[in-house]
């Protein structure tokens, strides 16, 4: 997306354009349902998404509903499994067995965290590789390195998505990506590089950060700590996506981080407690930023999008459409 497209205020500074993750989750899930109504139609099939949640983390049971209710919406058979706190590792693996053998089932989901006395790593490495909708299995993380057709992890398949629906030039571009976590930085750098960008991957231990950051026309940031990508990391104009999710409690910090737009968050803050900032500076970001996503509002609202589609994706592949 070119700077051009940016909106300027009354004195005159430019302002990002607001990459807004609604209508995109919207227009994957119309998609989506048309696509469930269509396997149903021609070929008698209604796919099938299993959600397993394991102890009683409440985070984790606000996403497992959001996932159960939106499979519902769109057509597709859900399936909620909850197992209690002290499950073990071995429950767990007969449970995946079990899900494995049942030919209508399409998607397996196992909501991270697992509690700390359960191995995630077999648990994950059990599902079977096809019904991996989540696209942690090592034999998928494998086909994704390879740049081969893969059902990708959902947050930086969203991510992708978003870029891509709002016409941003993916190739060619100069990517950069903070973070190289096995579920958001490590994917989306190969999502884009599949995609042609000239990707760099950096970490905690980057020397000289905003100088590498500065270069990408398209800056990805995934790190987990509050407002950490300041004004000095991103290109005037470049494209800004601010994949983190980080709470704010102190009111300070609230005013300067939000700027103009503080009054509504430290409202927020006052009814609830916190408020939810990314890991890029919302107000820096949207001065410097030719187009940048919100948080909330932006990358967060696709994932659940995108686990439709992976699991439809699922239902065709495994029965060879
Ligand atoms: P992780 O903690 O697994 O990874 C964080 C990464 O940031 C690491 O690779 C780490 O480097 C890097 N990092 C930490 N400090 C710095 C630093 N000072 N400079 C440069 N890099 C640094 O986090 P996740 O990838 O799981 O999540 C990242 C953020 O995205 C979180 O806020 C999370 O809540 C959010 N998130 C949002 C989702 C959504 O919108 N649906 C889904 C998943 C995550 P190193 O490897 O060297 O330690």
């Amino acid at each position: 997306m070119m700077p051009e497209s940016s909106l300027q205020t009354k004195e005159g500074e430019r302002r990002a354009t607001i990459l807004d993750g609604a209508p995109v989750a919207e227009e994957i899930k119309r998609d989506t349902a048309h696509a469930v109504e269509r396997l149903r139609t021609e070929h008698n099939i209604r796919p099938c998404l299993v959600v397993v949640r394991v102890g009683d983390d409440p985070a984790s049971a606000i996403y497992v509903r959001n996932k159960v209710q939106t499979s519902l919406e769109l057509g597709l058979i859900s399936e909620h499994r909850e197992l209690h706190a002290e499950t073990t590792t071995e429950e767990l693996l007969r449970l995946i067995a079990e899900l494995n053998a049942r030919d209508e089932v399409d998607g397996i989901l196992v909501q991270l965290p697992l509690p700390s006395g359960v191995d995630e790593t077999r648990v994950l490495e059990a599902i079977d590789p096809a019904k991996d909708v989540d696209g942690f299995h090592p034999v998928n993380v494998g086909r994704l390195a390879m740049g081969q057709p893969v059902i990708a992890p959902c947050t930086p398949a969203g991510i992708i998505e978003l870029l891509v629906r709002n016409s941003v030039e993916i190739s060619g571009a100069s990517a950069c990506v903070v973070g190289r976590s096995q579920i958001v930085g490590r994917p989306v750098a190969q999502l884009l590089l599949q995609r042609d960008a000239t990707v760099t991957i950096c970490h905690s231990r980057t020397h000289d950060l905003a100088a590498v950051t500065r270069r990408a026309d398209i800056l990805v940031a995934a790190i987990g700590r509050p407002a950490f990508i300041r004004a000095e990391h991103i290109k005037p104009g470049a494209t800004v996506i601010d994949v983190g999710i980080n709470k704010v409690t102190d009111e300070a910090q609230v005013r300067e981080l939000f700027a103009e737009e503080a009054h509504k968050r430290l409202e927020i803050v006052r009814r609830r407690g916190y408020t939810i900032v990314g890991d890029v500076h919302p107000a820096e970001g949207k001065r410097v930023a030719g187009a940048i996503s919100p948080v909330p509002g932006g990358v967060g609202l696709l994932t659940v999008a995108m686990l439709m589609q992976n699991t439809v994706t699922s239902a065709r592949r495994r029965r060879g459409l």
